[in-house]
């Protein structure tokens, strides 16, 4: 019988592989793309949608003076240089054409965009961007859901004119490879196994913060995932692609997010958009909290404002968790620590007493979260003692603005337990600066490409969160094999 060869075959319709098949078809491709789920867009779906790019229209516009090489060099200041510099040099040259070409295709920009954001570590200069809509529903930020649907019309007009073939429901399950060339993909489809021929390969299946077994193999010395990664995550193009020989690295660079709330206890999920501390920096919100770990002892000035230096602190705590701990007034001073969520919203998730608890005595709240009492007391004491000599001779903290230090004394006390979280997996395949798959001798395997998370977030970002660096590459590089292969 004789089968069909496609000229490229993108596995995964995602970020990277939605733009990778629409340049492709623009070049009269014969493109076909495989996809498990019911519908396209992976992860535009929840990203938050913050692009970083240098030497854009939009800065020009704006009279921001920038360039691909500043953009690189500080990726690789933040990063520590721990990022691929051939990698970080590729994404950093293309991110302005991916900006430019987003907006060409009726892009909306947020009005404050570019602009410097502290979430993470932040740029010098102006240079992130993200769209003007957003998600209904109690979303707080604008969602990366302006770049899918810039993307979904001109998929469409592909998908009809049949330049782009469509497959969902298809799960890519393993590689075919003769001597060193993959020549095909295995697919699963309601049970039944299918095989698809083509020229050139593209996995663009995304991560694995959504598969706790794999992420405890490659990164044994973190504790229990934590995630909020989409479902599809499951790092399946990775393990196809390790069967084969390809190279896996850079998973001892995981980092995680902080504010992490696990509502339901064991479970490993924690939604960003819908319940999430407020802890990673202390620009957004001043804390009126102080933070406990297991050892109830406090571990951090709760006011550092740099996200990297709350990160790694966390890191060194046990279960890379810790508790936030305040009282009645504390609670209703101010703006919420659950941005999502009301003071009375939070009380009543306290009846549950699955990850936040409230108590009338610092004893009481001790049991409930089963932290030693006694050493939770003197934490709280000596931090009301700080408070009133309005000096902490421990960590600094600036303990003189009445607004937001208030000392733990009020009935009732509240507990609510972070962890540290991962939206992102740092750990990918290795490629080349042609986004060519290496294998464990680095020597490209023939006809397999990679773009976006499955090449890891640590060969564009290290072991640090440079902002937009995740999202960015995935798009420019699915649009740059889109253009090349
Ligand atoms: C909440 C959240 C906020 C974020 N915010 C930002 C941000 O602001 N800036 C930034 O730079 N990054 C951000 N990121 C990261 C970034 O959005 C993602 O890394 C990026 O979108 C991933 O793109 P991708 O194409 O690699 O994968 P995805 O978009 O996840 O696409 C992968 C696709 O492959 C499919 N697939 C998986 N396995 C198979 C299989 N076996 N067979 C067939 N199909 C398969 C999936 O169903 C999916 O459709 C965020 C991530 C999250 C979760």
């Amino acid at each position: 019988m004789k089968t069909t060869q496609y000229q490229i075959i993108i596995v995964g319709a995602g970020s990277a592989g939605m733009c990778c098949a629409i340049r492709a078809a623009e070049r009269g491709l014969h493109v076909l793309v495989i996809e498990k789920d019911t519908f396209v867009g992976g992860t535009l779906h929840l990203t938050a949608g913050h692009l970083s790019a240098g030497g854009t229209r939009r800065q020009k516009f704006k009279d921001i003076e920038d360039s691909p090489q500043n953009h690189y060099d500080e990726v690789m200041k933040i990063s520590q240089h721990t990022a691929n510099p051939e990698i970080v040099k590729l994404a950093t040259e293309l991110a302005p054409k991916t900006v430019d070409w987003l907006e060409d295709n009726g892009f909306k920009f947020a009005t404050e965009t570019p602009a410097i954001i502290y979430g993470h570590a932040p740029y010098t200069t102006p240079r992130t961007y993200w769209g003007n809509q957003d998600y209904a529903g109690g979303r707080i930020a604008t969602a990366g859901i302006t770049i899918f649907n810039t993307l979904k019309p001109i998929w469409d007009k592909f998908v009809e004119e049949g330049k782009i073939k469509i497959l969902l429901e298809h799960k890519l399950t393993n590689l075919l490879k003769i001597d060193n060339r993959v020549v095909g993909v295995k697919v699963l489809h309601q049970g039944n196994e299918q095989i698809f021929h083509g020229l050139n390969i593209v996995l663009t299946t995304g991560g694995y913060a959504s598969n706790p077994d794999f992420f405890k193999k490659v990164t044994p010395e973190h504790p229990r995932l934590i995630s909020t990664a989409r479902e599809t995550s499951t790092g399946d193009g990775i393990i196809a692609a390790q069967a084969i020989g390809a190279k896996f690295q850079g998973a001892e660079m995981h980092n995680s997010t902080l504010g992490g709330i696990e509502l339901e206890p064991m479970s490993g999920r924690t939604d960003f958009w819908k319940y999430w501390a407020r802890v990673s920096n202390s620009i957004d919100r001043k804390p009126r909290e102080i933070y406990v770990n297991e050892q109830a002892e406090r571990f951090i000035n709760e006011d550092e404002s740099n996200p990297d230096v709350r990160e790694k602190l966390v890191h060194k705590q046990t279960g890379r968790r810790f508790w936030l701990i305040f009282d009645e007034i504390a609670l209703m001073a101010g703006a919420s620590i659950i941005p999502q969520w009301t003071q009375e919203k939070i009380k009543a998730e306290c009846q549950n007493e699955k990850a936040m608890w409230m108590a009338s005595s610092i004893t009481e709240l001790a049991q409930k979260i089963g932290l030693d009492s006694g050493k939770l007391n003197d934490t709280v004491t000596k931090f009301n003692d700080n408070c009133k000599n309005k000096i902490d001779s421990d960590f600094g903290r600036n303990l003189t603005n009445l607004e937001v230090v208030f000392p733990i004394e009020k009935a009732p006390f509240y507990a609510i337990l972070t962890y540290a979280y991962s939206l992102i997996t740092f750990g990918g395949l290795a490629t080349n600066n042609k986004l060519q798959i290496l294998n464990e001798d680095n020597l490209p395997i023939e006809g397999l490409y990679a773009a976006g998370e499955i090449m890891g977030v640590s060969s564009t970002s290290g072991n640090a969160f440079c902002g937009g660096m995740v999202l960015t590459p995935a798009l420019s590089f699915g649009k740059y094999l889109g253009e090349t292969l």
